[in-house]
């Protein structure tokens, strides 16, 4: 079977969670330290604080901007449910907006119609590894704070800068799905020295003082605790992988973006649309999806073929406001209902070969031929 995605992990990694181990500190601590510092240099953001996940790094973002019951946050439905769960659990209501048909992002004219006088956030979401245009968003938005959920965006850019640089928070997840994995994890970057700060309290108990800094001052130090904080720690172990990790990414970027070009020349002449680079960016192929054409097979139909030919393919992106989760949420959303239904992602992984891509497209041009067959 070809794996729709697959880690890339060595022993450089091995080694480095290895020598954590053998240190003796394994939550967070100095590698922790060093992982943040790395990684918003590389996004061109001036502070990182690791979190445990990207969920919990947007929870923590929407809680440091006050946010909670009878306020709203304006989120995509197309996106994994995490980016509408962080919201709920503030005890705000996520509100829907539809998204750009090519795309797959929010812009200024999907969020407008759905800004209210309640409306505290934004979560933009850079879905798929696609640069969202900031810019655009931030016009529609005037005040109100944009969180970018780049959970699937490292090593993305746009406009000649990295994905998250000069966000006012951006939130990143390191599950083995994207492209940088610690197993779990998250961050978020953030410019502003006072956030930083407060988040680090944030995720952890709300201390002032981290454990490591108490263990390193002899265990006089006592610490207090201003506010309720919450445990969305990362540890060492993780970040040692994440330092490793962050070295291989701009090759793994670099390979992804090759394959999808190689994809693009294959499925060309089959009644497919391939997600692209949008006009003010180049993204990271975190996910190549493909929209089927008006008159192709069932999307469901041509997902069972492709397993039948060994082909590991996957619904294209979810829409939160199907499931049940959110059924109270009655809203019509063309754009993301038509995307959600009738795309798929292919396999791409950064060892993916030349034939297996072949037998990709094979298997997906037998199945776009044969609608009678596959969906019996
Ligand atoms: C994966 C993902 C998340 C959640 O990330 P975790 O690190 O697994 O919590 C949030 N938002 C988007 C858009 C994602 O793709």
């Amino acid at each position: 079977m070809i794996p729709v995605m697959r880690p890339l992990l060595g022993d450089e990694e091995a080694e480095a969670v290895a020598e954590v181990v053998r240190s003796g500190w394994v939550a967070q601590g100095p590698r922790v330290a060093a992982f943040e510092a790395a990684f918003a240099e590389s996004v061109g953001a001036a502070h990182g604080v690791a979190t445990s996940s990207c969920t919990t790094a947007l929870h923590l973002a929407l809680h440091l901007l006050g946010i909670g019951v009878g306020d709203e946050v304006v989120v995509p439905s197309f996106s994994f449910i995490a980016t509408a769960n962080a919201v709920r659990y503030t005890g705000a209501s996520p509100v829907f907006a539809d998204v750009d048909p090519v795309t797959g992002n929010l812009t200024g004219a999907t969020v407008a119609p759905v800004l209210t006088d309640r409306t505290r956030a934004v979560i933009l979401v850079h879905q798929a590894g696609v640069p969202a245009d900031v810019a655009d968003v931030r016009a529609a938005c005037g005040a109100i704070p944009i969180v970018e959920d780049a959970a699937c965006a490292a090593g993305s850019r746009a406009h000649g800068r990295p994905v998250g640089a000069g966000a006012l928070m951006a939130a990143w997840s390191f599950h083995p799905r994207k492209l940088l994995t610690t197993g779990e994890g998250g961050m978020i970057t953030t410019d502003d020295a006072e956030s930083a700060v407060r988040l680090r309290r944030l995720r952890e108990h709300g201390m002032s003082m981290s454990a490591a800094d108490r263990h390193r001052s002899g265990g006089n130090a006592v610490e207090d605790y201003a506010e309720t904080g919450f445990n969305y720690r990362m540890t060492d172990i993780q970040a040692a992988l994440g330092e490793v990790q962050l070295r291989r990414l701009p090759g793994i970027v670099a390979r992804r973006r090759e394959l999808a070009a190689a994809y693009r020349e294959m499925l060309d002449g089959l009644d497919v649309r391939c997600v692209d680079d949008p006009p003010h960016g180049e993204g990271n192929v975190q996910s190549f999806w493909v929209l089927l054409g008006d008159d192709a097979a069932p999307r469901d139909g041509v997902l069972a073929a492709l397993a039948e030919q060994g082909v590991s393919a996957r619904r294209g992106i979810m829409a939160a406001h199907l499931e049940p989760a959110y059924a109270g949420h009655d809203v019509s959303l063309p754009v993301t209902e038509h995307l959600t239904r009738r795309s798929l992602i292919l396999p791409l992984h950064h060892e993916l070969t030349t034939a297996e891509q072949e037998q990709v497209v094979g298997a997906l041009t037998a199945a776009l031929r044969a609608p009678a067959v596959v969906s019996s």
